[in-house]
């Protein structure tokens, strides 16, 4: 095993990457614990200027937003990202369960709703349905061409057979799957799988995605994972 493998095995791997934008200490301290279990990287801003800069300058696949925040409040967030632009799905957190706030949010661009005090775990299925809105995956097994990918079990299956895959190798193949058809730059990867102050490192990303290709391409005839040179990769069946 070398090195890089055997860093991928001793880590539980953060794949997609929340912003959680929360002032009161302890349930942020909660909810990022949380998340990070269930395998999450998680940036956390304590009040809104702070959390609207990391919406604004780093990539996101879904952001936990507090309304009731210290200097911008969160419906004043969510309306600016919007107006630069920002897709990122939003969860809006509340303490207030009143219909005006909910209706105000949801116009604002919130994609769901939460009223404090909430379970972990209905926040944690909440996000989970959001990112697969985003990504438009419904389903827990993304399957490209004769391979199959279960997000819940996290097993790699091609033509039928289970492949063995090492945690880090397995995050970067469930990201390409998310994005199909979509070419995906290394930075890109790299932003996705390691936390914020991670080196990065994009050649890093090409080492793993050679141990990829070693293990779900080279045996087989039809090729998913494809360079495209000065750009990056892209899984996709190709037919041509
Ligand atoms: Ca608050």
């Amino acid at each position: 095993m070398n090195a890089a493998e055997a860093l991928s095995e001793k880590e539980r791997l953060p794949l997609m990457r929340i912003i959680l934008v929360e002032d009161e200490k302890q349930l942020a301290h909660i909810i990022k614990k949380g998340l990070e279990e269930e395998g999450y990287s998680v940036d956390l801003a304590h009040d809104g200027e702070e959390g609207l800069y990391m919406l604004e300058n780093f990539p996101a696949d879904a952001a936990v937003l507090d309304i009731m925040l210290p200097k911008i409040d969160g419906l004043s967030v969510l309306s600016r990202m919007r107006k630069m632009g920002s897709k990122t799905p939003v969860l809006l957190l509340t303490a207030r369960d009143t219909v005006s706030d909910k209706i105000k949010g949801l116009d604002t661009g919130a994609d769901d709703y939460l009223t404090k005090p909430f379970e972990f775990g209905e926040l944690a299925a909440r996000l989970r349905a959001l990112i697969r809105r985003k990504t438009e995956i419904k389903e827990a097994v993304i399957r490209i061409a004769d391979m199959e990918i279960n997000t819940a079990s996290r097993e790699v299956k091609r033509g039928g057979r289970t492949i063995p895959i090492s945690a880090r190798e397995y995050a970067i193949l469930e990201y390409l799957a998310y994005k199909k058809d979509t070419v995906v730059s290394r930075t890109e990867i790299a932003e996705h799988i390691y936390s914020e102050e991670f080196d990065l490192d994009s050649n890093v990303i090409d080492v793993y995605i050679n141990y990829l290709r070693n293990k779900i391409d080279k045996e087989f005839k039809k090729k998913l994972i494809h360079t495209v040179r000065g750009a990056g990769y892209i899984l996709k069946e190709r037919t041509e």
